[in-house]
């Protein structure tokens, strides 16, 4: 870093040097991170410049993101209302497909009410920023996902982080602040390792404790529970026990977006306090049309979870013959715990030559040794795509020890 002198003749660093550094001491300890552009979908094939994949990385679990009446609501609206909103939800940016999805989707988790935000990660922000304060205390796994952790630092809140599915521990972190305002915030199905949040301890937890229970279940809206509502549905808690359900529409239903379920108090005060949702353009009306035809899609055709679960059965059975290091997740998130960074990459090479594409998971995303491969299943998946997918696994040169 070269500073310059500024007027007042300190040094000031400079900002883009820092950055430029950083990403070269990234570059340097092999974790840099680069999008690949993939030039067509079809299913779970992939193609990317000359070379055609079958994806094992993508949260398409109900295999609806090219279904036919997803599409065709997207362009019946696309042609009838044009492509933006145009602005944001309180201005002149809420549709009809907008109000039509918020019902569908409250009726879907059993809640008075929801509301819709661009993208599950401005959801989660504007939650925590709506709803506490710097007075106030977040209790939070982990493993939660990022944009948890960063709406309880955005908010000003004190975070404290409990170690991986310990009710106990959370318990003990808020009898540690009986004074505070607290809010409890776990990821339903955990987006790396794919198991799933202690529901009903936390839930009881928090009714002893006063404090109050958020789910973030992006992995498990469409993928568990009586038809697809859920981990909390599955788990038979009301919105009494959870008050504030968030999912998105990215994952499971194939979309794009996210929401939150709750009472009508809390979503009208979402409505006037959530910044995220107050000072952005709405989605896109064809998007809403299209989120609703997945919603209906994944509530009605229970054999897709059906299929998605024999998937995951045979993946699993085949994986354990193998003796591969198979991670304690029943959901379609399989995760391979391969330790250190460059395994996790070499693994995900070999795989990509033989034509398969699994996404290598290297920190900071997930905690130092705890690099993996993070394969995911789909129902658009065939029982020989999996089959396909354990012969490469066999195929690899096993990691010492
Ligand atoms: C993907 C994900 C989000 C963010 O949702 P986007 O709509 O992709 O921004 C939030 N929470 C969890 C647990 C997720 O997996």
């Amino acid at each position: 870093m070269t500073p310059t002198a500024g007027e007042s003749g300190a040094k000031r660093a400079d900002l883009l040097q820092r950055l430029a550094i950083q990403t070269s001491e990234r570059a340097a300890s092999g974790r840099l991170r680069r999008a690949r552009t993939i030039g067509h979908a079809q299913g779970p094939w992939l193609e990317a410049g000359e070379r055609r994949l079958l994806a094992f990385c993508s949260n398409d679990y109900l295999g609806l993101a090219q279904h036919p009446q997803l599409i065709a609501a997207f362009k019946r609206v696309a042609d009838d209302e044009g492509v933006g909103s145009t602005a944001a939800h309180l201005v002149c940016g809420h549709r009809r497909e907008h109000a039509e999805l918020e019902e569908a989707l409250a009726d879907w988790t059993g809640r008075e009410r929801a509301l819709l935000f661009s993208t599950g990660y401005m959801a989660n922000l504007g939650v925590m920023q709506a709803l506490l304060g710097r007075d106030d205390l977040c209790v939070q796994d982990k493993l939660n996902h990022a944009c948890l952790l960063d709406g309880a630092r955005l908010a000003g809140a004190t975070l404290r982080r409990y170690p991986h599915g310990d009710a106990a521990a959370a318990a003990r972190q808020l009898a540690g602040e009986p004074r505070a305002a607290a809010l409890l915030a776990t990821d339903g199905v955990f987006s790396m390792d794919g198991d799933r949040a202690p529901l009903r301890e936390l839930a009881a937890l928090c009714g002893r404790q006063g404090a109050t229970l958020m789910i973030d279940d992006a992995h498990g809206l469409g993928v568990l529970g009586a038809d697809g509502a859920g981990s909390v549905s599955e788990a038979g808690l009301d919105a009494r026990e959870v008050p504030l359900l968030m999912a998105t529409l990215g994952k499971a239903l194939g979309v794009h977006g996210a929401f939150v379920a709750g009472s009508a108090a809390l979503i009208e005060g979402l409505t006037q306090f959530a910044r995220t949702y107050v000072y952005t353009t709405a989605m896109p009306p064809a998007l809403a049309a299209a989120a609703l035809a997945a919603v209906r899609l994944a509530r009605a055709e229970g054999w897709r979870r059906e299929k998605l679960a024999a998937l995951t059965a045979r993946f699993r059975s085949g994986a354990a013959q193998l003796g591969l290091p198979l991670a304690r997740s029943d959901t379609p998130i399989q995760p391979l715990l391969l330790g250190e960074a460059a395994d996790a990459l070499a693994a995900a090479r070999a795989l990509e030559a033989r034509g398969l594409l699994v996404a290598a998971i290297r920190p900071p995303t997930v905690p130092a040794g705890q690099a993996r491969l993070r394969i995911t299943l789909s129902a658009a998946h065939e029982d020989e795509h999996v089959d396909r997918l354990l012969e490469a696994l066999a195929a690899l040169p096993r990691p010492p020890g």
